[in-house]
């Protein structure tokens, strides 16, 4: 069985839990991990099965509670490697190492870890200040601590396993296969998903600032589209944000609209899918109600009782599980 869980979606924190088979994988990490197994236990998910976490970009709101999930489930993250080299420098901004020098701190440190005993352990020590990771190393560094690198147990970039991962190179986690293609956004090397398991396609795309022909391309034939909807233009015009905020979010690197996404789904989008998940919704500058009717508008000359049944991914609640 097929199962499809958004934990979370929206600027304060991304997560969706993706089930095929004997695998299951959680894509993003934006919560903390104390709130990431709240939701999955809401959601009768047990995060002890996790087998893996696949990371989307390295913006906050897709990885806050990466590493301590990662090293309380003792499970692999797969990064693109830009991905994973920004969100080092992102916890660590101020470390003088060089790439090389990291992986062979890596190297040394798996050699250390072979040694201790539960990563469960590291964790819980950890939890209370996991979103203090970023601070609590430039800490160290402000404090005069050395720029040789940290001793294993203190290394907020220390994850279990990392995989790497390329755009337009299919790979396959247990159960599930992974087909991870390329997204316009302002992050190192941001990418959107198509998911599959046991012949059902789940597409998966968000933080984009626009639809490029390949992302319409791989959004056909998906049972399943999970599609951003992030703004009402006129109430991010008109909103609080500074302007800057606002032309990144309008740019070709930003955030797609509830017109846009509308627009994709009344043109390129085959109208195949079962369920259409509206996702990544602004707090500030959307009403879930607005992109509802948008897309409801652009979907209405398909509608049928057997596709395109439209939801609402939200940011304070998990979406009830989707079966297949
Ligand atoms: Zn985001
Ligand atoms: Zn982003």
């Amino acid at each position: 069985m097929v199962r499809f869980t958004v934990l979370a979606s929206g600027s304060k924190g991304n997560s969706a839990v993706i089930s095929g088979g004997r695998t299951r994988i959680l894509v993003d990490a934006g919560l903390s991990c104390r709130e990431l197994f709240r939701r999955m236990k809401l959601a009768d998910e047990d995060p002890a099965t996790l087998d893996a976490i696949v990371v989307t970009h390295e913006h906050q709101d897709h990885i806050n509670g990466l590493a301590v999930t990662a090293r309380k489930l003792g499970i692999p993250v797969y990064f693109t490697e830009a991905a994973h080299r920004a969100w080092m420098r992102w916890l660590m901004p101020r470390r003088q190492m060089t790439y090389a020098e990291w992986l062979e701190q890596c190297r040394r440190q798996a050699a250390e870890r072979q040694a201790e005993t539960a990563a469960a352990e590291i964790c819980d020590a950890e939890e209370a200040d996991e979103e203090a990771l970023a601070p609590a190393a430039e800490a160290a560094q402000s404090a005069g601590a050395p720029s040789a690198p940290l001793a294993a147990g203190d290394d907020p970039t220390w994850l279990p396993a990392v995989e790497y991962f390329r755009a337009g190179e299919p790979f396959a986690i247990g159960d599930i296969d992974l087909s991870p293609f390329t997204i316009p956004h302002d992050a190192a090397d941001p990418v959107g998903f198509v998911l599959s398991s046991e012949g059902i396609r789940m597409a998966f795309v968000t933080d984009l600032g626009y639809i490029t022909p390949n992302v319409k391309a791989q959004l056909r034939g998906a049972e399943l589209l999970l599609l951003e909807s992030n703004h009402d233009l006129e109430m991010l015009r008109d909103g609080p944000y500074p302007w800057q905020v606002k032309q990144r979010v309008l740019s070709r690197v930003g955030h797609l609209s509830n017109d846009a996404a509308a627009e994709f789904l009344s043109s390129a989008y085959d109208g195949q899918a079962i369920y259409v998940i509206l996702a990544h919704l602004s707090e500030n500058n959307n009403l879930p109600e607005l992109a509802r009717v948008a897309a409801e508008r652009a979907l209405a000359p398909r509608a049928s009782l057997l596709q395109n049944r439209l939801l609402l991914a939200g940011q304070h609640q998990p979406l009830a599980p989707i079966y297949f």
